[in-house]
C-alpha cells in the first residue's frame, strides 16, 4: 500500500494542481491532499472553504482524500504512513524553493522522499495569486480553474465589494 501526500496552500486549487493530483492518483494507492492551515501567505479563502472546494473537484478520483493540517508536512506524512511528499514543479519559478524544502524535509525525516511532478505545459505559468488577481478585476479565469472555483471566486469578490461599499 503506497500512500503519498500532496501538501499546499491551494488558495484556490487550479487546473495546474488538479493535473498534478490526477497524475499522482495513478501512481499511488492513496493520495492525501493536505491543505496548509498555518500558511504565511495570508490566504483569501478560509481553510474550510479550500478543503470543501478541493473535495468537490477531486470527487471523481476515488483514491484521493482531502484534509487540513497545521505544523510540519513530514509529521503529517509519518502520522498517515505516507513515504512520499508530492510537489508540482513549474519551470524556473519553483526550482530553488522546492529544492530547498525537499532538502529540509529530508533532514527532518530521511525516510520520507519528495517526488516532483513537472507541471503540464499549459500550466507552467499558472499560479493561484494570478488567478485571484484576474478574478478580482472581473477577468475570465475559465481556462485556469474548474467552473465551481470560478463561481466561488466571483461570489467572494462580489461580497467583498458590497461589504466595502456599505
Ligand atoms: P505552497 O504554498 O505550498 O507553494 P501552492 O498551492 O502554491 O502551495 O502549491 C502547491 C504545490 O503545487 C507546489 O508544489 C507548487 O509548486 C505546485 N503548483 C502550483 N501551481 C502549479 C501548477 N500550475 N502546475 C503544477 N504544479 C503547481
Amino acid at each position: 500500500m503506497t500512500i503519498a501526500i500532496y501538501p499546499g496552500s491551494f488558495d484556490p486549487i487550479t487546473l495546474g494542481h488538479l493535473d498534478v493530483i490526477q497524475r499522482a492518483s495513478r501512481m499511488f494507492d492513496t493520495v492525501i491532499m493536505a491543505v496548509v492551515r498555518n500558511t504565511s501567505k495570508d490566504p483569501l479563502l478560509t481553510v474550510e472553504e479550500r478543503v470543501t472546494l478541493i473535495k468537490d473537484c477531486v470527487t471523481p478520483l476515488n483514491n484521493v482524500s482531502v484534509e487540513s493540517f497545521e505544523g510540519l508536512t513530514v509529521d503529517l506524512a509519518k502520522k498517515r504512513g505516507a513515504k512520499i511528499i508530492i510537489r508540482g514543479l513549474r519551470a524556473v519559478s519553483d526550482f530553488e524553493y522546492e529544492f530547498m524544502m525537499s532538502q529540509m524535509n529530508k533532514n527532518l525525516n530521511p525516510d520520507i522522499e519528495t517526488l516532483f511532478i513537472p507541471a503540464g505545459l499549459e500550466y507552467q505559468f499558472l499560479n493561484s495569486s494570478v488567478v485571484k488577481e484576474v478574478a478580482r478585476l472581473g477577468g475570465d479565469i475559465s481556462k485556469t480553474v474548474p467552473p465551481q472555483i470560478q463561481q466561488f471566486l466571483a461570489k467572494k469578490f462580489l461580497q467583498k465589494k458590497s461589504a466595502k461599499q456599505s
